[in-house]
């Protein structure tokens, strides 16, 4: 049994914040009395497994945390999702009820689904002592039940993000939350005085697991921003938040209006700590971003299935290009094609799939006994798929993905992210993808996708490869070019790689 809650300060809730959206700002108090409520209702309605329309909302936040508390297992739904994908989850993981804000209007493939209306308390609804009925039927006597279940339950099913294929869904049992979150409250020093800005989507691990949950475990608050915008950003920062979580596209937007916000400027130095993740933030925006505000932007390393691996510590030194050392609990290793360990100290040059174990780790992939078999290797280490590096100190450097960002040309193993990284530090180019196509000579060629700073001029074939030359290995240097108005991107920002060619010359 958990020897905790998940969330301790819901167990005797003061007044203080807890989630904020817009304008709309909900107390501990008030989040334990409507999380209870509903969590009533769901043991009472006896829902074993429940959707959640999970749009950037309170609602979407007060009802995972009622599943939670329910020990009911919440599959996040993405709103943005066709219908055939949303389809394809809701026949694999079959909930009993889909939980949705009320007014929400929700597509004809979840018509089937019994349905829940989440209603976030008004504000002033519970008093400070969570007593005190509200217009919406919250009342006193729905006390939170004590959500001390077995760690080994399934919390959440989260779907991957589908970047290089159908969206798995990954079982999460409580333990890899509470793990996961308590690693990185030592990793970032991260305490109930942290103020988290948010404006990340709620159906995934970083949005949700990390970006709400996160602040609920620690007993902190969030403010969520509906909607990304740089002045948004610079706005709640200067009222009083201590922390940003974005992906590399969001400190990309960041990096560009540096110049011309100078309220988002002080905004960020300001800031006690600022968290990339879900993908590989751009040596050039990290630069960028730390040379105009001081301030070097964290990274850190997790998967859907493993919740986080590493991080850049609060108290260790921000590099650019890498994610860090492992976090407490979580064993990490390289290894080479035949699976046999790379020696810690192999030097930079060693490239390795990365292994993990913990308790951060996912239980199985539902419905999908072969996946989840093929993902770990003997002694139950998860296989990632992401290739990297160490340098002197441990530091991890992630290469690329195994299937898609690493090429075989000339008798050498490139990584596609250092090449990104070069191609972007040339002034005619806004967005950089790099892949290997087929090559008589040399096994497989580089290939650039790039979409330009101006479209009306573009950069030649010969300049990037000059470019890239100059600053990395010759063989590393681009052959192909194409040049693309935007590369395709999922949710999270994450280019599909398997997109690109569609569509394109
Ligand atoms: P799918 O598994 O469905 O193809 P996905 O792997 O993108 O999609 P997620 O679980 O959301 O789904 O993403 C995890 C992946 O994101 C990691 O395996 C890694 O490739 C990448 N990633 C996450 N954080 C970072 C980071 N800081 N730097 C580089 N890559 C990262
Ligand atoms: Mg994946």
């Amino acid at each position: 049994m958990d020897s905790e809650p998940l969330f301790p300060a819901l167990t005797s809730p003061g007044p203080a914040p807890a989630l904020q959206f817009g304008d709309r700002v909900v107390t501990y108090a008030e989040l334990a009395a409507t999380a209870g409520a509903l969590a009533s209702r769901l043991t009472a309605a006896g829902a074993t497994r429940v959707a959640v329309w999970a749009t950037p909302t309170l609602e979407t936040a007060v009802g995972v945390v009622a599943a939670l508390v329910a020990g009911v297992p919440a599959v996040p739904l993405n709103p943005k999702s066709g219908e055939g994908e949303l389809g394809h989850i809701v026949a694999d993981s079959e909930p009993s009820l889909v939980l949705a804000g009320a007014g929400e209007r929700l597509p004809g493939v979840l018509e089937g689904l019994g349905r829940v209306d989440v209603r976030a308390p008004a504000a002033g609804a519970v008093d400070a002592a969570g007593a005190g009925a509200s217009a919406d039927g919250v009342s006193p006597a729905a006390a939170l039940p004590a959500h001390t279940l077995d760690p080994s339950s399934p919390a959440l099913i989260v779907y991957t993000s589908g970047t290089t294929g159908p969206p798995k869904g990954a079982v999460l049992p409580r333990r890899a939350i509470s793990s996961t979150l308590d690693a990185l409250e030592d990793a970032w020093q991260w305490t109930a005085d942290d103020v988290l800005v948010h404006a990340l989507p709620l159906f995934h691990v970083h949005g949700l697991i990390l970006g709400i949950l996160g602040p609920l475990r620690r007993g902190g608050a969030v403010r969520h921003l509906g909607r990304f915008s740089t002045q948004g950003v610079a706005r709640e920062l200067a009222a009083g938040g201590t922390m940003l979580f974005g992906v590399p596209t969001m400190y990309h937007r960041v990096a560009e209006a540096l110049p011309d916000e100078p309220e988002l400027v002080k905004a960020l130095a300001g800031a006690r700590l600022l968290v990339s993740g879900s993908a590989a933030l751009p040596v050039h925006d990290h630069e960028r971003i730390a040379s105009a505000t001081g301030r070097r932007v964290v990274e850190r390393y997790g998967m859907t299935e493993t919740l986080m691996n590493t991080s850049v510590r609060a108290d260790g030194e921000p590099r650019a290009g890498t994610v860090g050392v492992p976090l407490p609990g979580v064993e990490l290793r390289l290894v080479d094609e035949a699976e046999g360990e790379i020696a810690p100290d192999a030097g930079p040059e060693a490239v390795g799939e990365i292994q993990v174990r913990g308790p951060n780790l996912f239980s199985s992939y539902l419905n999908r006994p072969d996946a989840t078999e093929a993902a770990f290797a003997d002694g139950g280490w998860f296989r990632t798929g992401d290739m990297a590096v160490r340098d002197a100190d441990g530091y991890v450097r992630i290469v690329g993905r195994k299937a898609t960002d690493l090429i075989k040309s000339g008798g050498y193993k490139i990584g596609a992210g250092e090449i990104e990284n070069a191609l972007l530090e040339h002034p005619a180019v806004r967005e950089a993808a790099v892949t290997g196509e087929p090559d008589p000579d040399l096994g497989e060629r580089v290939v650039a996708w790039i979409a330009p700073a101006d479209p009306a001029l573009p950069p030649a074939l010969d300049d990037l490869a000059t470019h890239v030359a100059t600053r990395l290995a010759p063989h590393k240097r681009p052959r192909v070019l194409h040049l693309v108005e935007a590369l395709p991107r999922n949710d999270m920002g994450k280019v599909l790689k398997r997109a690109l060619g569609a569509d394109t010359p």
